[in-house]
């Protein structure tokens, strides 16, 4: 691909990825209080005030309104100009960085994970819609790519990765339960990488949780340094580890 091509695709997707990050800040706003992210307008949070077009523009509109809804003045989450980044990123990164072909795959892939990745962050829940949402197009991918290849080995491929990946933190879970009498992990933790595995494989799962335990340590280890004390509420979900370890293991190594 000629250089400028890949530029001008680079710029299209973070452009409609930082579009999508605008949506994922909302919804990490709108979902615990269980309403709706798609249907009716845009409006603050606070005073619902409907808000014009120009106040919609990713990033640009939260720093020209000083992160401040233009009727009430209520904060507008810092949270929302870092999900229009993330987004963007995760745009770039797709089409520069993923496998031949797998650019689409790996930005919707990145898309949903940062969604689930900020919401087990913020309220220590993956609703389970959304991780169904992630297992579904896992699978509709590996019957595509099946389908393209009459072959079987991509499904066969994609299915132990989700037994894999759903079973090894099951069991854990479970043994956790069985020695210590209580639950060590959230019951959202399994279903996800279950859903994760559908898209990286039986390796990339095991890969997930080593690189979800290794990105867990470096965070304890920058917090250490930075002399925060490091108390449950500071550490980072298993959720959002394992969301960030996932779509770096796509990136580099696409279906597994
Ligand atoms: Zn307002």
């Amino acid at each position: 691909m000629p250089d400028a091509t890949a530029a001008v695709m680079a710029l299209t997707a973070m452009l409609a990825g930082a579009a999508i990050g605008s949506f994922i800040g909302a919804a990490l706003v709108r979902l615990p209080e269980g309403r709706s992210v798609l249907a009716g307008r845009s409006v603050c949070d606070a005073c619902a005030a409907p808000i014009a077009a120009r106040d919609l523009v990713p990033l640009v509109s939260w720093l020209a309104l000083r992160g401040k809804c233009r009727h009430c003045g209520a904060a507008i989450g810092v949270w929302q100009p870092f999900a229009e980044i993330a987004g963007a990123l995760i745009g770039a990164a797709g089409v520069l960085l993923a496998p031949p072909g797998l650019a689409i795959p790996a930005m919707l892939l990145g898309w949903q994970l940062l969604l689930l990745a900020l919401i087990d962050a913020h309220h220590l829940w993956l609703p389970r819609p959304l991780t169904a949402l992630l297992a579904a197009t896992g699978a509709g991918f590996a019957l595509w790519s099946g389908w393209e290849a009459a072959s079987l080995a991509p499904l066969v491929t994609a299915a132990a990765g989700g037994v894999i990946g759903f079973g090894m933190l099951w069991a854990v879970a479970r043994g956790y339960r069985l020695l210590r009498g209580r639950e060590g992990m959230g019951g959202g933790d399994p279903p996800l990488l279950g859903a994760i595995g559908l898209w990286v494989g039986p390796m990339g799962a095991i890969g997930t949780v080593i690189g979800a335990s290794l990105i867990g340590l470096a965070a304890a280890l920058v917090m250490l340094l930075a002399r925060k004390d490091i108390a449950a509420e500071t550490a980072l979900p298993l959720g959002t580890l394992m969301a960030m370890a996932g779509w770096a293991i796509f990136l580099v190594n696409g279906w597994g």
